[in-house]
């Protein structure tokens, strides 16, 4: 399952480097699916919903540092275990439980953010 931000984060930004996919970015700053990826362009999200690549997007938090569900890949196809979780000082990268994903499903996702 992706992983995600919970309340108690500190805005330390020790988390946002670390991760592969670019799938974490500062609470109120804009995201988008192109950062850090390969993807490029109109293109079609494994779940079949065409979108911009190049577009940026709404945070989704203003006070504290979010993940982005559909590019966490658990880390998968990079490290073992979530960088993220390694990382943080307090604890607040938990499993997301309104995403929770196959080892297939976050394997796939990796490969199409790096074709
Ligand atoms: S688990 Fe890995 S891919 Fe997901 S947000 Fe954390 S560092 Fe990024
Ligand atoms: S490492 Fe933890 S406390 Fe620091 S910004 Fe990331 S989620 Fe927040």
């Amino acid at each position: 399952m992706a992983i995600k931000i919970t309340d108690d984060c500190i805005n330390c930004g020790a988390c946002e480097p670390e991760c592969p996919n670019k799938a974490i970015y500062e609470g109120a700053y804009e995201w988008s699916w192109k950062d850090k990826t390969t993807v490029s362009g109109k293109i079609t999200l494994p779940d079949g919903k065409i979108i911009n690549s190049d577009e940026v997007n709404d945070a989704l938090s203003d006070e504290v540092y979010y993940i982005v569900p559909g590019k966490c890949t658990e880390c998968k196809g990079f490290h073992d275990e979530p960088q993220c979780k390694a990382v943080c000082p307090v604890d607040c990268c938990i499993d997301d439980p309104d995403h929770r994903e196959s080892d297939d499903i976050l394997f796939e996702r990796q490969k199409f953010l790096h074709h």
